[in-house]
């Protein structure tokens, strides 16, 4: 694994931190305390083409590699982890899946607006029974006689938490839906799964309130419900019963998506307490001078080194077209743990100050403890690191 950066990914990086500096840092705070998604802030990451980084030019991308997609990521979530999540779930959940399995009519009809920002698409796989076991899908999509000599697939259940699900700029949500039983080769009957597009304001498609989140306040998550929801046949996205697969594929990817953002929230935790470390004066010396504190600052780099090599391999092997699945959840784990743990670290080294919202590294302490549950938990992450040791786990 090659660990420089090209001069190209290097400068995106350079570009992203300054634009998360001067301005989404100055605003986080404001938007975190009003709970709302800042779409000028959104408008702009589209004008610079966050939104289409990773994809090819014939769909309107910036025809990048992943590892560029997750380089934004890590600098915008030094600053603010809602607004990287905002990137990294519209990416990878709402744009790769049509990207990769959409047919041309798919495409053209949702890639030009999600790619520059001008709309979110959101995926909606989480239900009430249905979290870490995917699998134990209830929403159902009955193929059904539709209008005009056409069919409809008609959706029924509901999904919970599902990120950029509810702004005034979401277009559509890719659903999971059981369409049908599947007999194996075993003879053991499996549900079907399929993915489904339904468009955003689709009668019967409700967005239920916000969550009252301990952080990620800014992000934007809602419980959605169908009822006789009634969508086009050709809205199906991919092959029929593949929709199960295709997620799992998709949350694979994902992962070092999200490792990149735990990895930034890691570093902004780093930069901040080092900062403070070397001007907060107490018993007449900086404290950063205490050899405690500086002990603390360096294990919180060691941390975050570690977490970026983790995510730069798993995007490397992604590149290269090598299996990345143990690894891009290795990156996962240790990222989310050092996120964890850089900020509890980093609140401490601010004292009293490090317990007000208005700090940053407040911020990051209620926002990081959803890096161990998103896009599977902790110990989903271990169950396929154990799986990839050939254990049955
Ligand atoms: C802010 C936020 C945004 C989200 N965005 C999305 C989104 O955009 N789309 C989407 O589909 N979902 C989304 N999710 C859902 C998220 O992916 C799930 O919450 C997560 O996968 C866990 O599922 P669960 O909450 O049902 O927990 P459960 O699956 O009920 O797990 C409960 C606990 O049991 C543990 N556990 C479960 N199975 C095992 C096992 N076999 N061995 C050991 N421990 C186990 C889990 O690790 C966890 O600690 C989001 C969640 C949040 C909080």
């Amino acid at each position: 694994m090659n660990t420089e950066l090209t001069d190209e990914q290097r400068k995106l990086s350079d570009t992203v931190r300054e634009f998360a500096d001067t301005v989404v840092a100055p605003a986080a705070y404001q938007y975190d305390t009003e709970r709302r998604l800042p779409l000028d802030i959104i408008r702009e990451m589209g004008d610079l083409g966050l939104f289409g980084l990773p994809f090819p030019v014939e769909h309107g991308g910036q025809g990048k590699d992943y590892l560029s997609l997750c380089l934004a990521v890590e600098a915008l979530a030094r600053v603010d982890q809602s607004i990287a999540v905002t990137l990294e779930a519209g990416v990878g959940l709402g744009i790769m899946p049509i990207v990769r399995h959409g047919t041309a009519e798919q495409r053209e009809r949702w890639l030009p607006d999600l790619v520059t920002g001008r709309a979110l698409a959101a995926f909606g796989l989480t239900e009430a029974e249905a979290g870490s076991d995917a699998g134990a899908t209830r929403t159902t999509a009955r193929h059904e006689p539709g209008p005009d000599g056409g069919s409809v697939w008609v959706i029924d259940g509901s999904k919970q938490f599902i990120t950029n699900s509810g702004t005034p700029i979401t277009s559509v949500v890719t659903v999971t839906a059981v369409t049908g039983q599947e007999t194996r080769a075993d003879g053991t009957v499996k549900k079907e799964l399929s993915s489904i597009l339904v468009p955003a304001g689709t009668k019967g498609f409700t967005v239920g309130p916000s969550y009252d989140k301990v952080g990620w306040h800014t992000s934007d998550t809602h419980p959605l419900t169908f009822d006789d929801v009634r969508v086009p046949a050709e809205n199906l996205l991919g092959e029929l019963g593949r929709g199960y697969a295709n997620f799992l594929h998709a949350l694979d990817e994902g992962r070092i998506a999200f490792a990149a953002l735990a990895t930034g929230a890691a570093q902004g935790c780093l930069e901040e307490a080092l900062r403070y470390a070397r001007t907060r004066n107490v018993f007449g010396r900086d404290i950063g001078s205490h050899q405690h504190i500086a002990f603390t600052l360096s294990r919180m780099a060691a941390r975050v080194h570690q977490a970026r090599l983790c995510y730069y391999d798993a995007a490397s092997r992604l590149a290269n077209d090598v299996p990345f699945k143990v690894e891009a959840s290795i990156a996962k784990l240790v990222s989310s743990e050092a996120a964890m743990a850089n900020a509890r670290d980093a609140a401490q080294i601010f004292g009293g100050y490090g317990f007000l919202n208005e700090n940053p590294v407040a911020r990051h302490y209620r926002d990081s403890k959803v890096l161990e549950i998103g896009e599977g938990t902790t110990e989903v992450q271990l169950m396929i690191i154990a799986r990839g040791l050939g254990l049955e786990a």
